[in-house]
């Protein structure tokens, strides 16, 4: 595919990246490959606004892949952030933000009893299924296709249908050994869950399940199947562990949590609880918890654990997102939703908005999407055509067909004034795309 729009020094910055990092990324999302053309080098970042290396300006739908939920350089964000480097960047003891961290995030959720503090969303998956094992004393992971848990080696193990398939390693680098304890079911299958229980009794620690994916492009769960999952684990002794890196703070104030109520064990989020900084957790019931070292056997640490600036700043962002904030980013999502459904009707391109509270993505498909078999079947040629189109009158969309798009409470009238404009344009883009 041919682009009519060019980014020089983006291109030069990806020439040089690319000399001294594998594939010019630090996370391989960012390279476009996906859609074509030459990532964007961001250098600064205003409200729902981005603006790239070669100063076009863009109004952003990833915020960042969900952290900026109050916009770019929300200034008591900023302010939070200043006066905390002020006092020095990392002590390496226990600090007062992360116990306010802490503290919120546990009144926030009410089944997180208590919360460790990491730097990823990555650690605190990865460190979760650990407590989880340790806890139960077994070693199997149950997992879904499609969902993302950052790149913990038994989480990237995503191959294989149909019930109790054992994981094969989806990426070279991961043994047998460790896919091995991993058992990938399809998404929003209780029955697969079910089967897969009774294959291997007494086997499996937990359930890993986004609480309402968006790794996919967003695949809400069906009714009950959360439910289903919380009860088919309590019924076999394993844990259930909801992630809500992606969804927490962003789908309600407490989460996905707050959305479905389904009490899980244990629970993960990064992201919205960073403010943009490198900040995440996990956490859940006190019995569970207490097994963490340094109250309990099960080995969990970090240098940059509980970060006063990351905490800070995640702190800051999470005092304001009051009830207030959550009704205008529900109001944009559902606005936008509507002004992309529009468009791709006039056009007559088959699609189907997703949404699970404000978060939502495009499926080039008329066909309804409950797992990531569905999602796969969506014409993704039109999405990258639709993608560039907008990309081009600036509007910046998360480079794949299978990633959520995020809003924020900046995002004003006049930038969805801008998406709205842009849209016939992409809607018309899709509609000619030939695969
Ligand atoms: N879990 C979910 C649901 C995610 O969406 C992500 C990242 O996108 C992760 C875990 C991993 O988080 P991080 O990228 O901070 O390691």
């Amino acid at each position: 595919m041919a682009y009519s729009y060019e980014a020089p020094v983006s291109q030069s910055l990806f020439d040089r990246a690319s000399v001294v990092t594998p594939g010019g990324v630090n996370s391989p999302v960012r390279a476009f490959r996906a859609v074509g053309g030459t990532p964007r080098f961001m250098v600064s970042g205003t409200g729902p606004y981005l603006t790239d290396a070669d100063g076009r300006e863009y109004v952003d739908l990833v915020c960042s892949w969900g952290p900026m939920i109050l916009g770019h350089s929300h200034p008591e964000v900023i302010a939070a952030v200043q006066e905390a480097v002020s006092r020095g960047t990392s002590f390496g003891t226990p600090g007062e933000g992360e116990v306010a961290l802490a503290e919120e995030i546990v009144a926030r959720i009410e089944p997180v009893e208590q919360v460790r503090l990491v730097s990823s969303g990555t650690e605190a998956t990865m460190s979760a299924i650990r407590l989880a094992r340790g806890f139960t004393g077994r070693a199997k992971v149950v997992k879904f296709a499609g969902c993302y848990h950052g790149h913990v080696d038994a989480l990237l193990a995503a191959a294989g249908s149909g019930v109790a398939t054992f994981g094969l390693p989806d990426t070279p680098g991961v043994t047998g050994a460790t896919a091995g304890d991993t058992v990938v079911l399809p998404y929003n299958d209780l029955d697969a869950v079910r089967a897969a229980f009774a294959a291997h009794p007494g086997e499996i620690a937990c359930v890993i399940t986004e609480a309402s994916p968006g790794n996919m492009g967003v695949v809400p769960p069906a009714d009950g199947f959360n439910a289903g999952l919380k009860e088919l684990c309590a019924a076999n002794g394993a844990l259930y562990i909801s992630d809500e890196v992606m969804t927490g703070f962003r789908t309600s104030k407490a989460g996905w949590y707050g959305v479905d109520g389904v009490r899980p064990d244990l629970m993960t989020f990064g992201k919205v609880m960073g403010g943009g900084f490198p900040a995440a957790a996990f956490g859940g019931r006190g019995d569970v918890m207490a097994h963490l070292a340094p109250a309990g056997p099960v080995y969990q640490a970090g240098t940059l654990s509980g970060n006063p600036i990351a905490t800070a700043a995640g702190l800051a962002q999470l005092r304001l997102l009051d009830d207030a904030a959550y009704a205008k980013i529900d109001a944009v999502s559902a606005e936008l939703r509507s002004l992309v459904a529009d468009a791709l009707t006039k056009e007559g391109v088959a699609h189907t908005v997703s949404a699970a509270s404000n978060m939502f993505s495009v499926f080039f498909t008329d066909q309804p999407v409950r797992d990531y078999e569905d999602a796969k079947k969506q014409d993704v040629f039109r999405f990258t055509a639709f993608f560039h189109s907008m990309l081009e009158q600036g509007v910046y969309l998360p480079p794949s067909a299978f990633e959520s798009w995020f809003v924020s409470t900046a995002h004003d009238e006049r930038a969805v004034e801008r998406i709205a404009a842009a849209l016939p344009a992409a809607a018309r883009a899709a509609s000619e795309a030939t695969a």
